[in-house]
């Protein structure tokens, strides 16, 4: 049985041990055993450093092969991981420290400067193994958390939700929810013996986690990189590459490169299911990806408190359906109708998630956790959607950010949607921001350095294709926007970054 995640490290271990289990960026190959090893050294430095069942371990990287190893380490400790993008100042590490209490904190130190220098910040000890050079730090006084036979209870991951509309909170995620994603996600796309995922996600988001235990419980090989690069994925895509998860912007940028390149469409063979999550997926680029790809674009919807992917599709290629699919695995999806004033049996609701794959709460939050379960243990998603008539749900944008303008509802997804179909538009973020009593649209676009695209003429563009109340009152064009490690706009801090723009 599958109790907790580092069961499936054993089990690719004795039954494939000589595949190889990552390959990572500067081409070594670790098999199963390999991988199995390094988690038995990792695990003896980290009792060394005094990790205990319960505690909590704090790991502040990119991604390396010294990631999964102290991720199955911990597993197998009954301790719980932290994962933390690199990226993060000091201060905002600090912050964290102080909210989940670890024990000990390991830096990556393999391909990393940002997590080298956070080392050397915190006076972290240089450790190696098998894995490569890490480094640990020891905390003193952290408190226990309880520990539970039943893999369903142990919580065995916290992760801070990438914040992109308010304050970071940690949902706490148990072994049963993760082995419930990784399965679901397993079944959904089949396995092959010579599977080879490509994963430039963050480990520390869940998309990429639960993406590294897929690999797992497949048994097959993941090519890990450290961070996203569009050459390096497109080079890849010419070897043995089968199966590509990645966030919409990644697809995007993949096939901006190749036109821009002259690169040929992908022709290697080898991949046979492309993946598109955790932000809404623009009808325009799953065409295009399409078209790169010569392969349906899958979209799925999944969520930090959900363990990852809980709805996806499974369409041909160059169907129109831009719907987020049906549940997957053991996910139930209903909908609260309240939330939206929508008449009951039809229209667009909250999206409420059952399952095995509901978190266990946020950590040391009850408050918090509370708000978001229902009395029948239904995580508020916050999300909005509604089904068609053939059972898949369409996500309209989330409730938090539903903006009222007029009285009216105006779903940026929808906004965001027409402005990215303007050619010289590479990305669109629409928020909603009080005045006098009403609320206004703004607009925020990412165009291509020397684009030569004006706000009047983006306004134009909209006049014809939106009702008067859902046109933004001010569109502002920019290089780069605010983007969480996945890629994904932070849209709370869209006002604050353009202020100026805005005055
Ligand atoms: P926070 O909750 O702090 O604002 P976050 O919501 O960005 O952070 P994540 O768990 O990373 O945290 O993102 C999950 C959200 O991403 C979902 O709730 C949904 O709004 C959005 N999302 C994920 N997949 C899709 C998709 N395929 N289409 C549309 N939206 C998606």
């Amino acid at each position: 049985m599958h109790n907790r995640i580092h069961d499936f490290l054993d089990d690719a271990a004795a039954k494939r041990g000589d595949t190889v289990a990552i390959h990572d960026y500067a081409d070594r190959a670790f098999t199963w055993t390999d991988l199995k090893g390094a988690a038995g050294e990792a695990e003896d430095l980290l009792s060394s450093f005094g990790l205990k069942a319960g505690d909590r371990l704090v790991m502040v990287f990119e991604n390396c092969v010294s990631v999964p190893a102290f991720f199955y380490a911990a597993s197998r400790m009954d301790a719980i991981i932290v994962p933390i993008n690199a990226r993060l100042t000091d201060t905002e590490l600090e912050r964290i420290f102080a909210h989940s209490d670890p024990s000990v904190v390991m830096f990556s130190a393999d391909v990393s400067d940002a997590a080298n220098a956070h080392a050397d910040h915190f006076g972290a000890d240089k450790v190696t193994g098998s894995f490569g050079e890490a480094a640990l730090m020891r905390r003193d006084g952290a408190d226990a958390e309880p520990v539970f036979a039943d893999g369903r209870e142990q919580v065995a991951l916290m992760l801070y939700t990438s914040g992109t509309t308010g304050t970071p909170k940690a949902a706490m995620l148990t072994h049963g929810n993760l082995n419930s994603a990784a399965l679901a996600s397993v079944k959904l796309r089949g396995r092959r013996d010579d599977d080879v995922t490509y994963l430039a996600l963050p480990l520390s988001h869940i998309y990429g986690f639960v993406a590294l235990l897929s690999a797992a419980v497949a048994q097959t090989t993941l090519r890990l990189e450290p961070r996203f690069d569009v050459t390096r994925l497109y080079e890849a895509l010419q070897t043995d590459v089968s199966l590509l998860p990645g966030v919409p912007q990644m697809h995007a940028h993949l096939f901006h490169y190749a036109r821009a390149h002259n690169k040929a469409k992908y022709d290697a063979g080898h991949l046979r299911f492309v993946s598109s999550g955790g932000a809404p997926l623009d009808p325009a680029w799953k065409r295009e990806a399409e078209a790169f790809y010569g392969l349906p674009l899958q979209n799925g919807y999944g969520l930090t408190e959900g363990a990852a992917g809980v709805c996806a599709t499974l369409n041909e290629i160059g169907d129109p359906d831009i719907s987020v699919g049906r549940p997957m695995g053991e996910c139930v999806l209903r909908l609260d109708l309240e939330a939206t004033g929508a008449e009951p049996g039809k229209g667009i609701g909250e999206i409420l998630l059952g399952g095995p794959q509901v978190m266990k709460g946020y950590f040391r939050d009850p408050e918090r956790t509370v708000e978001v379960m229902t009395a029948d243990g239904f995580f508020r998603t916050g999300d909005l959607g509604r089904f068609d008539a053939e059972g898949r749900l369409h996500i309209a944008g989330r409730s938090k950010e539903l903006i009222i303008r007029s009285g009216f509802n105006v779903y940026p997804v929808e906004v965001e949607g027409i402005l990215t179909d303007h050619p010289e538009v590479i990305v669109a973020g629409v928020v909603g921001r009080p005045v006098e009593g009403n609320e206004e649209v703004l607009a925020f676009v990412k165009v291509a350095k020397g684009s030569p695209v004006t706000e009047d003429e983006l306004k134009a563009f909209l006049h014809d294709r939106l009702a008067p109340y859902k046109r933004p009152s001010k569109i502002v064009i920019a290089h780069e926007l605010p983007a969480a490690p996945t890629g994904k706009i932070l849209k709370s801090k869209l006002i604050e970054t353009f202020a100026e723009d805005l005055a």
